[in-house]
């Protein structure tokens, strides 16, 4: 359970990718000599990150991988903050978008599995380590969870985070009403 005044405090909420937001896995190919990789991601945590934006939270990707999969997830979730970078240097994009939106971090909370997430984790209110996290992850995080990524964690932790702040089932019944309506069309 995380503190109620810890959960209310949080205004940003960062995933990491590989591991994450995924199992960890890529596929690496090519075809007609271009490179290609396809990662999978989960349905239901993509759920999870539109009931938190819902909730009034920003959700942001920092990866230390870049692949146009990532662009194209962030689009769909309608992720305006995503920072790729080659070296897994994720620290200065954390600092940078704490910066464009005027954010603490403190008010932030960072979901990891490895090493290069050790940084950020570090210094923000709220670290967050999924069920296949490395074990000195786990150990820097105030928060374990229980699904491994790309199998429903991030999920888990918008259940968690939201009903820690009380508007876990305000969210999803809202979600739900603008789909009982017979007449209307989609109303995301
Ligand atoms: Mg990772």
């Amino acid at each position: 359970m995380i503190d109620a005044a810890l959960a209310r405090s949080i205004r940003l909420v960062v995933l990491d990718v590989d591991g994450v937001l995924t199992d960890g896995g890529v596929y690496l190919g090519a075809v007609e000599g271009q490179r290609l990789e396809f990662k999978r991601y989960d349905i239901q945590d993509g759920l999870g990150i539109h009931f938190m934006q819902k909730a009034g939270l920003r959700v942001a990707i920092i990866t230390g991988r870049v692949s146009e999969s990532v662009r194209l997830r962030a689009i769909e979730l309608e992720i305006e903050d995503l920072a790729q970078d080659p070296q897994a240097q994720k620290l200065p994009a954390f600092l940078a978008m704490l910066d464009q939106h005027g954010i603490a971090p403190s008010e932030a909370a960072f979901i990891g599995d490895d090493f290069p997430d050790m940084a950020v984790l570090r210094l923000v209110g709220l670290p967050v380590a999924v069920g296949n996290a490395v074990p000195e992850v786990k150990a820097a995080c105030k928060m374990q969870l229980t699904r491994t990524g790309g199998h429903g964690a991030v999920r888990e932790f918008a259940e968690r985070l939201l009903t820690a702040r009380g508007t876990w089932e305000s969210v999803t019944e809202q979600y739900v009403a603008v789909r009982s309506l017979p007449m209307l069309g989609n109303s995301r």
